[in-house]
């Protein structure tokens, strides 16, 4: 119940940065049509928020030494900022870059002047801002791992897929699927609702509103 509680604290706090949209028409980037996105550019423009949301997943994680906060993407590795920032064992912040292998597979790579810091017996807390398919996580995991690090922990801001499990302790502020549904199937379009222009991935099949029209959820 406590938890539950808090769940909805933290997703007020993330539907006032504007970054949780809700009772709308949406195309999200796997092109099926939902009624609610979270749109993750929007999630740490308020720094304050962040601090605060990346203080409660530091806080999570207090009991475990850190050495290093991996990130990568530029939203998470604001978060992961904050996450460092707040954490007792005063960890350091590294990214990686992110690119796509062979088909199309997540990877990541570290810079090479990041390397020093994570080494063999390293102890390393993951952080994200929103889980959707986990592919990113499991590339950090796999860099953790190549070099012979421990994951300590993944802090997460949102996780839309709860089906994703991971080996390591694993800890979202928001636990939250969204229904989803193919175009053919979608009770929005079924309804003539005109999908969101401003937000989500632009593609036919439904006429589309405007910037400036009506918008609800924040
Ligand atoms: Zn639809």
């Amino acid at each position: 119940m406590e938890a539950e509680v808090l769940e909805r604290i933290n997703r007020g706090v993330i539907m006032r940065t504007g970054a949780y949209l809700t009772n709308d028409h949406f195309v999200i980037s796997s092109g099926r049509h939902a009624r609610e996105y979270v749109e993750k550019r929007l999630v740490t423009t308020e720094p304050a928020f962040t601090e605060g949301l990346g203080d409660i997943i530091a806080q999570h994680f207090a009991a475990s030494p850190v050495d290093v906060v991996l990130t990568s993407g530029i939203g998470a590795t604001i978060l992961g900022n904050c996450v460092a920032g707040a954490h007792p064992s005063r960890p350091k912040l590294l990214y990686a870059v992110k690119g796509k292998g062979k088909e199309g597979k997540t990877e990541v790579t570290l810079p090479r002047e990041f390397s020093p810091f994570l080494y063999r017996g390293s102890s390393a807390l993951i952080v994200e801002d929103i889980l959707t398919t986990g592919s990113t996580i499991r590339a950090l995991i796999r860099l953790v791992e190549e070099r012979e690090g421990r994951v300590v922990g993944i802090g997460s801001l949102w996780n839309r897929n709860t089906r994703v499990k991971f080996h390591s302790p694993f800890f979202a502020l928001v636990n939250q699927n969204f229904p989803t549904y193919v175009r053919e199937e979608c009770p929005l379009c079924q309804k003539g609702i005109p999908l969101n222009a401003e937000y989500g991935v632009a593609v036919g099949g439904a006429p589309r509103r405007g910037r400036g029209a009506r918008r609800t959820g924040s």
